[in-house]
């Protein structure tokens, strides 16, 4: 029999199922709301017990206990989404699915398929951000995920506020942290207009430039990738990685000497599916690990 893997992308306002095969095809996929676990969860199952998956992996939005030895491993902890504050995501859907789940966050996972199969094929390192609602990053070094005490929380760091921004920022834990000035809610807030309805020349544009231009340099100098993948829906907008390059190597000054610009910073070659092809690759090795 052939083998499928599952997918579970677990996002602040969908949840992305998916099904694919040993080669990370996606045969199926449904998207899911995400309401509450009581709503949402019994509709995973349902879409789960439909076919035969041997593992599944799972990227989760956060903050999310990822230390095997905790007791609230495999829990979502501190989300400002409080249905979903403390919900023991893997503990449930084992025991009802009764696979083993690969458990990681949302941009670790997306970071992974582009790692496996994506813009950083054959590196050793990358880093993947996401900028939509949130802002977040990943990191890939020599095939492990990038951790300490728990996961990565690139898209809360602190950056130089530009003089002509005068928006104070929304991030309800640091007010004007990265993801407080630069995420989508952000760029809506300043104008009163989403994004992907503004003005290609909205000074807007320029002032989340710098702070993912800023955000850029910090990871560079602190992880060395190899390469830095920009995915998300902000990031559609085609006027802004030409302008995050161009700030981004003032802000380095050839300090460092680093991979060519347009090979360095790039979008990611999965498209939209960088998350979805990352949890098919989780759990195809979480299969592997457990025979
Ligand atoms: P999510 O982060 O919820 O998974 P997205 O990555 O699509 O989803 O991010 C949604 C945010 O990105 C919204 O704030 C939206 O306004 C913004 N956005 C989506 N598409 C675009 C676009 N083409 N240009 C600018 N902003 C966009
Ligand atoms: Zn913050």
């Amino acid at each position: 029999m052939t083998e499928q893997y599952g997918s579970i992308e677990a996002g602040g306002t969908k949840f992305v199922l998916a099904i694919g095969n040993k080669n990370l095809e996606i045969m199926e996929r449904i998207s899911i709301p995400t309401s509450t676990p009581s709503e949402t969860i019994p509709k995973i199952i349902e879409f789960f017990k439909k076919f035969n998956v041997c593992a599944i992996g799972l990227g989760c939005f956060g903050p999310i206990d990822l230390k095997k030895d905790s007791p609230t491993y495999g829990y979502i902890t501190n989300t400002p989404k409080i249905d979903w504050q403390m919900f023991d995501i893997v503990g449930v859907l084992e025991k009802e699915l009764a696979v083993p789940i690969l458990f990681t966050t949302d941009v670790n996972a997306a970071c992974y398929g582009e790692y496996v199969a994506g813009a950083a094929k054959g590196l050793s390192s990358c880093v993947y951000y996401t900028i939509g609602t949130g802002i977040g990053a990943g990191a890939m070094n020599m095939g492990e995920f990038v951790e300490g005490f728990s996961h990565p929380e690139m898209g809360h760091m602190i950056v130089r506020k530009v003089e002509a921004d005068t928006y104070e920022g929304n991030c309800p834990f640091h007010r004007d942290c990265l993801e407080g000035l630069a995420a989508g809610p952000a760029i809506e807030k300043r104008t009163g207009i989403k994004g992907q309805e503004m003005g290609q020349d909205d000074p807007t544009w320029d002032f989340v430039a710098d702070y993912l231009a800023q955000a850029i340099y910090n990871t560079t100098l602190i992880l060395s990738p190899e390469k830095i993948i920009l995915g998300g829906g902000v990031i559609k907008q085609p006027q802004l990685l030409p302008k995050i390059k161009e700030k981004f190597k003032q802000l380095l000054n050839e300090y460092v000497s680093y991979p060519h610009i347009d090979e360095y910073l790039v979008l990611p070659t999965l498209g939209d599916n960088p998350g979805t092809i990352g949890c098919l690759a989780l759990a195809k090795k979480k299969q592997t690990l457990s025979n």
